[in-house]
């Protein structure tokens, strides 16, 4: 029977489907191949550009959907089933970490340039934070931009390095966080938009333990001349944009991380009804079925929060603790879950044949990336014990 659904609509649903067949037609047969090239093809960005996916939630004149969030929620559950991490991060970070900031804060110059083809699928994009000696503490980048005359106009020149870029190596183009003005800490940090394959550009890829068919790179920068016109928004504002352009990404991160634990759950139910031990189907044991159990609603209660997060985020409710404590908890519980669901696969767990042995690669760095659960409870903390509030930037 059909359940009602406080966020769902019918057209979500039908939509859903949709995502669901192109994802089980279209993705899922070239596992083997996109993890061993450690790479997804140009080609599956422009299936996806030409489907309307990399548009849901950007207007309508630019060639996106302008579909409300819960499009986008539907979209990224059906991504995390594809069963493939890499394949998943190279898709939600282009959509939804690197041109969203073109499309919130750029110009008509930066949006005609970038954010249409993106939306396309013709240029793949990554979005460029993290340094070598700066992950958690984003306000200690040190890579600058400075000013210099170019002509009647003026251009930036960029200087330092970037890691753990994914997308970096066959991206297109970078959303760039650098300082502008070093001297003035966070309120000297701004947003460019640089082309990958610029002179002074050069692009190391990273082997990963997880995440394959996702490539990261280690980028540096080196003189590398930007014109002015690809700065994102106001200058020195790019950390206040950043900061909260991060609840979005924490909020996939939580949605991915759901929907990643749902499917192991999946993969498990359906291999204890076939597995046999000491005569039994392996779900026959009470042991097995009072974990899955204890499994299947720690995933219901968190997909429950993030639901309920995501809803407060289209009600333009500040969701600074609740996004944390969504990327927390279920990046976090996803890590769990795989581990226990790994254990009954007993021996053929640990089987690369077995999509739960890339599952449990591949979810290990979900309380890592796009901030560290450490961070995520620091956050909490400082809201909830020292009642810090977080303003938006782009107001
Ligand atoms: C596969 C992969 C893909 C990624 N993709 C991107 C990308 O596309 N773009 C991008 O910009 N970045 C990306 N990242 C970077 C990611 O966001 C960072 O790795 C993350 O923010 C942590 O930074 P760090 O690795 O420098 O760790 P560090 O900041 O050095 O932290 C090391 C440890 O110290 C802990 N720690 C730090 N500060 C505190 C504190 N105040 N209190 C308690 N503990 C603390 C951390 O939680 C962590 O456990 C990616 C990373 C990976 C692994």
């Amino acid at each position: 029977m059909k359940r009602p659904s406080l966020y769902f609509s019918d057209e979500h649903e039908l939509f859903r489907q949709t995502a669901r067949q192109f994802i089980e037609t279209e993705v899922i047969p070239n596992t083997e191949q996109w993890e061993s090239e450690r790479r997804i093809p140009a080609s599956v960005f422009r299936r996806m550009g030409e489907l309307g996916y990399l548009g849901l939630p950007f207007p309508e004149t630019y060639g996106g959907a302008e579909a409300d969030f819960w499009y986008s929620v539907v979209f990224l559950e059906e991504l995390a089933r594809s069963g493939m991490g890499g394949f998943t991060t190279a898709v939600s970070v282009h959509e939804y970490m690197a041109i969203n900031h073109i499309s919130k804060a750029g110009s008509e110059f930066l949006k005609e340039k970038y954010l249409v083809p993106a939306i396309r699928g013709e240029k793949v994009a990554a979005l460029g934070i993290t340094e070598p000696d700066a992950g958690s503490d984003v306000s200690a980048i040190r890579t600058t931009a400075r000013r210099q005359p170019s002509g009647a106009e003026e251009d930036y020149l960029i200087n330092g390095s970037k890691t753990f870029i994914s997308n970096g190596t066959y991206g297109d183009f970078i959303t760039l966080a650098v300082k502008t003005a070093p001297e003035l800490g966070t309120a000297g940090v701004s947003l460019l938009v640089v082309d990958l394959d610029s002179p002074g550009v050069t692009r190391t890829k990273l082997n990963k333990m997880g995440w394959h068919s996702s490539d990261t790179a280690e980028i540096r920068f080196d003189e590398v001349r930007v014109p002015a016109q690809n700065l994102i928004g106001v200058e020195n504002r790019g950390f206040y944009y950043l900061m909260e352009s991060l609840q979005l990404e924490r909020l996939v991160a939580a949605v991915l991380a759901v929907s990643g634990s749902q499917l192991a759950l999946d993969w498990t139910l359906q291999y204890l009804h076939e597995r046999q031990a000491f005569g039994k189907k392996i779900g026959q044991f009470q042991a097995v079925r009072h974990t899955i159990a204890d499994v299947a609603t720690e995933i219901e209660v968190a997909r429950q929060f993030v639901y309920h997060t995501c809803w407060l985020f289209t009600q333009g409710a500040p969701v600074v603790k609740e996004c944390s404590m969504a990327k927390l908890h279920a990046s976090e519980l996803q890590k769990r879950t795989i581990d226990k669901c790994l254990q009954y696969f007993g021996g053929y767990g640990y089987i690369e044949d077995y999509p739960i042995c890339r599952a449990y690669r591949d979810a290990r760095v979900g309380t890592i990336a796009g901030g560290a659960s450490e961070i995520m409870r620091e956050i909490i903390s400082r809201m909830v014990i020292d009642a810090v509030e977080y303003r938006p930037a782009y107001s």
